[in-house]
């Protein structure tokens, strides 16, 4: 598809900030030559980038010889993103800046009640977030909340959502909180911006998200699919055992029921990082638990494999404690490969603090950059 003139000088100027923005410093001569663009092209986009505020010359780089380049920086801080994660029992917030850094997280337990005292309560700890966080307040763009359930296309009301009570599409009332843009999301494909964001090699990925429920994303071409009825990626209810235990739905033998963090974390107290201490410990019953429940992992990993024959990352609140049990995990799903002898297209989230608050906030930082 042939791109009009305005298209290609548009696309130009994103480029050649999202250059600038991967370099501590560059000068015009690299951007032209890591772009294949004029001289001439990449000092106009230059120019307008410095006239908003969104680059600064730096001074000159180092030459071997001939004239010095003058070399030019971003000024990432001149926009934030933020990220409201949502969950039963807590609240999550990130800030990110325009390289997409993390410039700040948070934790507060906060118990969800689908009131407008829980939706003021939440919008008051967010304020006081950015208060703390953000040096100049009119540089946030607006505030990516994350839930776990199905939001609708134009990440305004949540349709359904297992863990926080809610049966019916609901309009959540934030918006009259803030004076800043809120758009919503779901937990899980906020999860996996964060972790594209730390993957620059990856195409094409699974997002499998095990956490106190399961849910998942696909990426194809680095672009979320969200399926005809956004119900794409729910892994948490593929039949893994015919007739097998009970799933919230009401259906039987669903992955959830055998793949959840609370499945282990009902070994560990209610709480997922006891489990892992006392497997760490060898207890007994924890080790039979774990044993059966990567044993039933390894069965979904090869399901998606041979689905989607593309990478596929283990993450939530369990892909963030599975790093040291990858190597087994591996032998268990290279038992079941009919294509690979080894598993090397799995791997558990570099993103293993607060994925789903973070890639929230990406999601203004990511439009924001695509609409200079
Ligand atoms: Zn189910």
């Amino acid at each position: 598809m042939r791109l009009s003139n305005i298209e290609v000088k548009k696309q130009n100027r994103i480029n050649v900030y999202k250059t600038i923005l991967e370099h501590d410093k560059v000068s015009r001569q690299e951007i032209a030559s890591l772009l294949s663009l004029s001289l001439p092209t990449v000092g106009q986009n230059i120019k307008e980038l410095i006239g908003l505020g969104l680059v600064a010359e730096t001074g000159e780089l180092v030459s071997t010889g001939g004239r010095r380049a003058s070399s030019v920086s971003s000024l990432p801080e001149s926009k934030i993103g933020i990220g409201l994660d949502i969950t039963q029992n807590h609240v999550s917030l990130a800030a990110s800046n325009l390289k997409g850094e993390v410039l700040a997280h948070v934790r507060i337990p906060q118990k969800f009640t689908n009131t407008n005292e829980y939706y003021q309560s939440a919008a008051n700890l967010t304020h006081r977030f950015i208060v703390q966080h953000v040096k100049n307040t009119d540089t946030v763009l607006g505030i990516g909340v994350s839930v776990p359930g199905i939001v609708s296309h134009d990440g305004k009301s949540l349709q359904r959502s297992h863990l926080l009570n809610i049966q019916h599409p609901t309009e959540i009332s934030l918006s009259d909180c803030f004076d800043y843009e809120v758009w919503l999301c779901n937990d899980a494909s906020a999860a996996s911006m964060a972790e594209l964001s730390v993957s620059p090699d990856l195409e094409h990925m699974i997002y499998l998200s095990l956490s106190n429920s399961v849910g998942g994303a696909i990426i194809l071409n680095r672009n979320l699919v969200e399926g005809n009825n956004l119900h794409s990626a729910e892994f948490g209810h593929a039949t893994i055992i015919p007739e097998g235990r009970p799933c919230y739905c009401g259906k039987q033998g669903h992955f959830d029921s055998y793949g959840s963090a609370l499945s282990l974390a009902s070994y560990g107290d209610g709480r997922l990082e006891t489990f892992f201490n006392k497997l760490e410990g060898k207890d007994p019953l924890c080790i039979k638990v774990f044993d059966e429940y990567l044993d039933t992992l390894s069965i979904m990993i090869s399901n998606i494999r041979v689905v989607f024959d593309c990478d596929i990352v283990l993450g939530g609140y369990v892909g963030s404690f599975l790093g040291p049990y990858l190597p087994e995990i591996m032998a268990l799903v290279e038992n079941r490969d009919t294509f690979a002898e080894k598993a090397t297209y799995l791997r558990t989230c570099r993103y293993k603090i607060e994925a789903s608050a973070v890639g929230a906030s990406l999601h203004f930082i990511e439009s924001f950059i695509q609409s200079i």
